[in-house]
């Protein structure tokens, strides 16, 4: 009799456990729904764009992802239509292809104006601790059989740029010389910060990501401090470009759903360009020397933003290094109003709220330019310009 009671109370206590068990991912999806529902609608109620273009007399602005894996790639199966299709999908102008070292790429893979998109062939070398994109190449380099600054010196002197991708976990790219610059985001490396959060990405995955994929995938994104750190510390003795990785390959399938569709990884995070023309050369030109900004065109499209310098001589665009001067005046203009910072040698110097920007900076110093929107109850990253060196 006794006994019985036992069995059945400790039945009773593992029927409680087993229905909380069942009742917590319930509440957890309800209280997710909620808040990517909030995000949602603060997303779908921005106003229009607001910047009428061309944000600077004879450049146009435009978009592109960089970091791009396809087929040629172990850890892809990206065909190249899917690619041009998920382009055309987020409005992209044009995509930087880098597969993994391999010959193939310069056999087969996609270069030059594919479907109306411009696509510059590249390659990612993993070597010495580093991860580097070779972009702009024309043929293979087996830099393996080589120390990795010589391969860097080779692929420079065949005008191919150089920039360090995961910056923050791949650090072996700060010993070497002549690098154009870096990722200042890196999809892949933010997705895999914080690992306390994978028990909430697990439940958003199974529960809300079908209703809610873009809201679920932007959980993801924090200011990349580690990186700007990095790009603070290194634009101090010289111009280091910023540009987004978005490290795209279409390989995340969990319990039975892609969760990084190429379309998605384009319109998360995007390098924005300042060309005269949309070439390869152009494009090149304006990526090496940094005339452009990061966002997250997921949030807002961005298109249209400027950071300049203007005084009685000159109208200074990003990337540029230019003599400082008393009375110069630093401005900035977003096509959304929201939260800035302007930022010198990696210290705040000013913020505010708004569309627009204006600052007199009282000596030399690498200044840039951070933009954040406030969408379901936080401030989120949105721009980061490339800095004005004024030397
Ligand atoms: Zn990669």
């Amino acid at each position: 009799m006794r006994i019985g009671e036992k069995e059945r109370r400790i039945l009773r206590g593992r029927r409680v456990r087993f229905a909380l068990l069942l009742l917590l991912p319930l509440v957890f999806s309800c209280a997710s729904t909620a808040s990517l529902q909030a995000l949602r609608n603060d997303l779908q109620s921005l106003p229009p764009h607001t910047v009428a273009a061309p944000p600077l007399e004879d450049f146009r602005d435009v978009r592109g992802a960089v970091h791009v894996h396809s087929y040629l790639s172990h850890d892809s199966e990206g065909r190249p239509e899917e690619i041009l299709r998920a382009a055309a999908e987020a409005g992209l102008q044009f995509i930087i292809m880098t597969d993994h070292t391999n010959p193939r790429i310069f056999e087969e893979g996609m270069h030059g104006w594919q479907e109306g998109v411009l696509v510059i062939r590249g390659m990612e070398i993993i070597q010495e601790g580093a991860s580097l994109l070779a972009i702009g190449m024309n043929e293979y380099l087996d830099h393996r059989r080589m120390p990795l600054q010589e391969a860097v010196d080779r692929l420079k002197a065949e005008g191919v740029l150089v920039f360090a991708a995961h910056p923050r976990t791949y650090p072996g790219w700060r010993r070497l010389k002549g690098l154009d610059g870096i990722e200042i985001y890196d999809i892949f490396d933010d997705a895999t910060d914080h690992k306390g959060r994978y028990f909430n990405y697990f439940f958003d995955i199974l529960f809300v990501f079908d209703r809610y994929p873009d809201e679920v995938f932007l959980s993801i994104l924090d200011r990349p401090e580690k990186e700007l750190l990095l790009w603070d510390g290194a634009t101090q003795s010289r111009r280091v470009a910023g540009i987004a990785g978005n490290d795209a390959h279409q390989n995340v399938r969990l319990f039975g759903r892609q969760i990084d569709p190429y379309a998605r990884s384009f319109r998360f995070v995007n390098t924005h360009l300042l060309v005269a023309t949309l070439d390869q050369t152009a494009l090149l030109e304006a990526l090496a020397e940094g005339r452009g900004y990061v966002s997250f065109d997921i949030l807002a499209d961005a298109t249209g933003f400027r950071f300049g310098a203007r005084g009685e001589k000159y109208d200074g665009r990003m990337g540029e290094a230019l003599p400082f001067r008393e009375g110069i005046e630093l401005y900035a203009r977003a096509p959304q109003s929201g939260r800035f910072r302007l930022i010198k040698d990696g210290v705040v110097v000013d913020r505010g709220e708004g569309t627009t920007l204006s600052f007199y900076p009282k000596g030399k110093g690498v200044y840039r330019v951070e933009w954040l929107l406030l969408l379901g109850d936080r401030w989120r990253p949105w721009i980061y310009s490339n800095p004005i060196y004024l030397r």
